[in-house]
């Protein structure tokens, strides 16, 4: 018996992950002189990765660690118009609009009228905010949380913050390491929704458990409905 469905933010509810792509387009275009396009994408990976105990997730971090991706390619040769690019991108990619994924508006709104809803999503505070209110989804959700990091121990925290045992929380994900399996691991159950679209952090190549995966996120009505019954 499901009392509580959660969602993830980025790549479940709204788009996201595509405008990192357009940007590291465009940031490939920029640098292109100096350095191949493939390179320049690893290096970026690596910088974000190892930033990210600074950083933390989101936009921000992914904007200094561009530009340190920048100079690290380019031996510090880089002009302040170069960064000053990179800094428009930023501020591009936090206004960027916040479009719903297919379906979504519907799914939720059926499902509300049924069980509580929440959405676990990781980031930026300010930023996610930001979204979550551009979204129009907002009111329709009985718990948000914003976190630095999804893991076991931040799931069971947020739970028990939404009053439910883990067992009876759904969560739905586009991310098997961050959404699926810390949900898995803690008793709660999860459905992966894919999204067109993975950052190779969150990337796993064997998933150590068996979850359901569906294609389009309305599957998830009938999922919670066999679960209610079952
Ligand atoms: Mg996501």
């Amino acid at each position: 018996m499901i009392e509580v469905v959660a969602f993830d933010g980025d790549d479940t509810l709204w788009h996201h992950e595509r405008i990192f792509t357009d940007i590291s387009a465009r940031f490939r275009e920029l640098l292109k002189h100096h350095v191949d396009g493939n390179i320049l994408d690893e290096v970026l990976l690596a910088t974000e990765r190892s930033n990210l105990k600074f950083f933390g997730y989101g936009v921000k971090g992914f904007g200094l660690s561009l530009i340190e991706t920048a100079l690290d390619v380019c031996d510090g040769e880089i002009t302040g118009a170069e960064v000053a690019t990179m800094l428009d991108w930023i501020k591009e990619m936090l206004g960027d609009p916040v479009e719903l994924l297919p379906g979504v508006e519907e799914t939720v709104e059926a499902l509300r009228t049924t069980h509580r809803l929440g959405i676990v999503t990781k980031g930026d505070l300010f930023d996610q905010e930001g979204k979550i209110a551009r979204s129009g989804l907002g009111e329709r959700f009985d718990h948000v949380a914003i976190v630095s990091e999804k893991d076991e121990t931040t799931y069971l925290r947020v739970f028990a913050d939404w009053g439910v045992s883990p067992e009876r929380v759904l969560m739905v994900g586009n991310s098997v390491r961050s959404d699926i399996e810390p949900v898995l691991a803690i008793g709660g159950q999860a459905v992966h929704v894919p999204y067109d679209i993975t950052w190779q952090h969150e990337v796993v190549d064997a998933p150590q458990s068996d979850f359901p995966v569906f294609d389009d996120v309305r599957r998830v009505l009938g999922h919670v409905e066999r679960l209610g019954r079952s």
